[in-house]
């Protein structure tokens, strides 16, 4: 059905017809928010309204939803959304506004395809093989036109097998700017690679991480959202690692991709409850694409994130992401300071 990756490779490429169908579901996705978002008035924003990323939410989602399940049609999704809030007639206005979205990117659909499409993410079990959607992460980041991104990626026999990450506001080359955004890919055991999020034959270059071990230069990068990682922690943390500069916050799983293509050495997030566990969505793409790109990723603890649990990674407490020279070192600095910390994490 899809040709392969590249014809000159003898190497048998794994996953060659998910991972062509996963890079145009994102890039899609990917359009779909950009002109939901081009939208975006300063007064909608002043006014603090949440609807255009509800809109792009349900919109992205059920873009990739639709081309998995058309492909795929018995492979489960765990996807962040479901339908109840589009099927309520008093969202009707917003149900419209979702059809309106895909039909541009894809072609016409009515409101029923969609909420179906929308529910093909309903999956909450784990299974032998499944993917896992965000349909837009970094929900603060896509209202503020900052960084956002589509995640999916494929689980099998609890490895992630393949991920793909769309980051339309992320640009393409390290230092431009305002250029279409980057879609990062990943494969176990195939590296990770970066292209153009257009054209959709725009060529794949490799990523690699840093390979720095110097923690005093190292740059690190951290959640906007004190709420969604402890900020304190992470400044003593860098303190002991000698790091003197700022760290660099950004919202989404961009944070894997910059530690992946060397712009930042290390990712921290550090638990602000202790309940909270993370969700799925938010890891998987990010992680496989450090991982394959010479990263090292775990949780707080030392343990590696845990794919197994259904929609959260119900084993593990934050997430450690370093270069794979670094991520030792900053490991033992976490459990020194995340252990005398006197707080509820
Ligand atoms: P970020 O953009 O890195 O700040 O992460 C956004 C994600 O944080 C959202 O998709 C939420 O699922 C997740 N989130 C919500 N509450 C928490 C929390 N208390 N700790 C960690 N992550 C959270
Ligand atoms: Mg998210």
């Amino acid at each position: 059905m899809f040709p392969p990756l590249d014809p000159s490779s003898t190497m048998p490429q794994p996953f060659s017809q998910e991972l062509q169908l996963a890079l145009q579901a994102v890039r899609d996705a990917s359009a779909i928010c950009q002109s939901v978002q081009a939208e975006i008035s300063p007064e909608s924003l002043e006014k603090n309204d949440k609807s255009p990323v509800t809109i792009a939410d349900f919109a992205s989602q059920a873009a990739v939803c639709r081309a998995i399940g058309d492909a795929f049609p018995n492979d489960p999704i765990i996807a962040e959304e479901d339908s109840r809030f589009l099927r309520d007639p008093e969202n009707e206005g917003f149900l419209t506004k979702v059809q309106d979205a895909v039909s541009s990117r894809l072609g016409a659909c009515d409101a029923e395809q969609v909420c179906s499409w929308v529910d093909r993410g309903g999956a909450s079990e784990y299974s032998s093989r499944f993917w896992t959607l965000d349909p837009i992460d970094g929900t603060k980041g896509f209202l503020r036109k900052e960084q956002y991104a589509v995640s999916l990626a494929l689980i099998v026999d609890g490895q992630i097998q393949l991920g793909v990450l769309g980051c339309p506001n992320l640009p393409i080359t390290a230092n431009g700017k305002g250029d279409g955004g980057s879609l990062f890919s990943a494969v176990r055991g195939h590296g990770g690679e970066v292209r153009a999020l257009e054209p959709a034959d725009a060529a794949p270059q490799p990523v690699r991480a840093s390979d720095t071990s110097n923690s005093a230069a190292a740059r690190l990068c951290e959640s906007v959202e004190s709420g969604h990682s402890s900020h304190s922690d992470s400044a003593r943390i860098a303190s002991m690692l000698g790091i003197t500069n700022d760290p660099v916050r950004l919202d989404s799983q961009a944070k894997y991709a910059v530690v992946a293509r060397g712009e930042a050495d290390i990712y921290l997030r550090l638990p602000t409850r202790k309940d909270y566990r993370e969700r799925i969505w938010d890891h998987a793409g990010g992680v496989i694409l450090v991982e394959e790109a010479g990263g090292r990723v775990t949780d707080v603890d030392g343990k590696p994130l845990e794919f197994t649990h259904g929609r959260a990674l119900e084993s593990n407490r934050g997430v450690i992401v370093a270069n794979a020279n670094l991520h030792a070192k900053v490991l033992s600095v976490v459990q020194e300071v995340l252990g005398s910390v006197e707080s509820d994490a």
